[in-house]
């Protein structure tokens, strides 16, 4: 069976190399404009709405792409906001999708490991370590980078740096990482392990980030725990009867599919009809077990994107 149609049969050579050329630039230009997209339905947490708990889920199960393909897209909005140069090499071809996302991920991992925030200039060394390289090429770039920021640190890098064999792990680990893969597909095992690390380091980044924003609008001032006409204080009862309610996970649903948020971690209690700020009690009724991402949404929806915007996404 061919895919090429009568109207590619009859191109002359050098037609065809032309189109094939226009054919790739629409390409590139369109993975641009599905990017900018994707960034901004992230800043309104748009996934929210029909029932998901990440853009990552979003891209996945709603628009059909691979988990490495969602992977990639994610980790590379990431970089694009962080690093301006980023864009115009993804656009002139001069880096792929999938170096950009390993890219995001050493800056991620070596802010983690010096404990201090790269500058614009170390990110853009970063962008140029794999930038016009194969995939495997970009991988040793990283690598190198990484152990020469952490020696001149004077810190020893962690065994997975210099060699991941060096990791020992359980039989059940193994079984539990092959299991993974065969849901998730074509992931190396130490992409796969960094993948899951990046996860959790985000979601716990963004749970600080969170609380410190709600702190400063929904819930100021802070008031006394006994004031128990107008306080944020949740009685126990009510917290565990929440819990139970909801099973332990975020009780978003999307009203038009039914679809219920499938997020069981970092879950909130949200004041979720009318908010803590505007009266709402800390009742049953009232009080909701939500998921980071669908308390911002809901942040979002009721005080406006403008207003929560600086809280929740910071820009590098
Ligand atoms: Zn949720």
């Amino acid at each position: 069976m061919t895919i090429v149609s009568e109207k590619i049969l009859s191109l002359k050579d050098n037609e065809l190399l032309e189109k094939t050329k226009k054919l790739v630039a629409v390409e590139k230009a369109q993975t641009l404009e599905v990017l900018a997209h994707l960034q901004e339905i992230s800043r309104r947490r748009l996934f929210c709405d029909l029932g998901y708990s990440s853009l990552f889920e979003y891209t996945h199960r709603e628009l059909g792409y691979s988990e490495a393909e969602s992977w990639a897209r994610v980790s590379a909005i990431q970089l694009i906001i962080q690093v301006p140069g980023a864009k115009k090499s993804l656009s002139d071809g001069e880096i792929s999708l999938t170096n950009l996302a390993k890219a995001a991920s050493s800056i991620t991992r070596q802010e983690k490991s010096l404990s201090e925030k790269l500058s614009q200039e170390q990110k853009e060394e970063v962008l140029t370590a794999v930038t016009r390289k194969s995939t495997r090429e970009a991988e040793l770039s990283l690598k190198e980078i990484e152990l020469k920021k952490l020696s001149e640190k004077g810190i020893t890098p962690p065994a997975a740096v210099v060699n991941i064999q060096k990791i020992k792990v359980s039989d059940q680990v193994v079984k539990k990482i092959l299991q993974l893969k065969t849901i998730k597909g074509n992931f190396s095992d130490s992409e796969l392990i960094e993948q899951l690390i990046d996860q959790e380091l985000k979601k716990i980044e963004e749970e600080k980030k969170l609380k410190t924003s709600l702190v400063c609008t929904k819930e100021s001032p802070p008031v006394q725990a006994n004031d128990k006409k107008n306080n944020r204080y949740i009685p126990k009862s009510v917290k565990e009867f929440v819990r139970n309610r909801a099973n332990n996970r975020c009780e978003f649903v999307d009203p038009i599919s039914g679809r219920r948020c499938m997020e069981v971690h970092n879950l909130q209690y949200d004041h979720q009809k009318i908010p803590f700020s505007l009266g709402g009690q800390s009742t049953i009724d009232n009080i909701f077990l939500k998921c980071r991402n669908h308390n911002s949404r809901g942040a979002i929806v009721f005080f406006g994107l403008e207003k929560m915007d600086p809280f929740l996404n910071h820009q590098h």
